[in-house]
């Protein structure tokens, strides 16, 4: 089976007031709109993934998550249309919600771990699969070159010179991925870097350590909310505004974040009059059933 999807990823331009007074034009990319379930730069990162299990000869993938974890859900349902089965290997007590369900239903098999032994990835995989030869270990979130290789041919896609790209960051292998197909264009974009985790500056590491070329790039650590999946009144007030105002879902684990540094960032006349700015919209809005009670 040929492991592909046909992407479906347009841009469209936000509008809004202050980026009319400020002379900016803002659009977002529709990596959302890739996939209902194996949405925005999951699928990017799990695409080359796949290959890689499909050209080894592994049936059953087995990956990590929390239990509202976007890569847990997209490794499942890639799997299932993909022919694999599928192992997932989730942090803490058994519980059941939203999101494990879907993934029940795209076949997988979960198993609960201790937050302790969780932190040995390797180990687990080990123990549950050492003897099951067709079994592939998928990293927690996609992370490596392979997924970078996956996110940089969101860069393929572009028709137009943005001066500004921004985008979310968790383990940040999709920034590392458009930063790399930046270069390959010779694209003089500036790549804005929003980490959604406290004490973001360590993105910079887990970036570097995946760029062909060092380049110069820019990490907005001040938008995290408190840390990774916290959020407050502002930030849920936003995304409900911004949701009302332009038919576009956004969630406040990732893109909810990084498009509230746009807008703030706006405001504070960071960008200079006449820039073109692009917003990945990496998707994930399943993410939402697990913050119903946040709005
Ligand atoms: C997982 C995820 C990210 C983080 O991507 P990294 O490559 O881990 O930095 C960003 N946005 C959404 C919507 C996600 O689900």
């Amino acid at each position: 089976m040929n492991i592909d999807l046909e992407i479906f990823s347009p841009v469209h331009q936000i509008n809004d007031k202050l980026f009319d007074e400020q002379g900016l034009t803002v659009f977002i990319k529709r990596d959302d709109l890739i996939h209902p379930i194996i949405s925005g730069n999951k699928w990017r990162k799990l695409k080359y993934i796949l290959k890689k299990a499909q050209a080894e000869n592994k049936t059953h993938l087995v990956t990590f998550g929390g239990a509202y974890s976007n890569h847990l859900l997209a490794l499942a349902a890639a799997a299932a249309k993909f022919g694999f089965t599928s192992t997932g290997i989730v942090r803490g007590e058994p519980v059941d919600n939203d999101t494990l369900f879907l993934c029940r239903l795209h076949g997988m098999e979960l198993l609960f771990t201790d937050r302790d032994s969780y932190h040995d990835k390797q180990a687990l995989f080990e123990k549950h699969f050492g003897g099951t030869p067709n079994a592939f270990f998928v990293d927690e979130g996609g992370a490596g070159p392979e997924g970078a290789k996956g996110c940089s041919e969101l860069v393929d896609e572009l028709t137009q010179q943005y001066d500004h790209i921004f985008c979310a960051c968790g383990t940040g292998t999709t920034a590392a991925g458009i930063i790399n197909g930046l270069q390959q264009h010779k694209l003089n974009t500036q790549f804005n870097a929003v980490p959604v985790l406290k004490n973001g500056s360590f993105m910079a590491d887990e970036i570097n350590n995946l760029l062909i070329h060092t380049v110069n790039y820019k990490l907005h650590t001040n938008y995290h909310f408190g840390g990774y999946g916290k959020t407050t009144p502002e930030l849920i007030a936003f995304i409900k505004k911004f949701t009302a105002s332009t038919g576009i879902l956004i969630e406040p684990v990732y893109t909810g974040k990084m498009l509230y540094a746009i807008y703030d960032m706006a405001a504070k006349k960071y960008f200079k009059r006449g820039s073109k700015i692009l917003a990945i919209h990496s998707g994930g809005i399943w993410g939402l059933l697990g913050m119903k009670d946040k709005f």
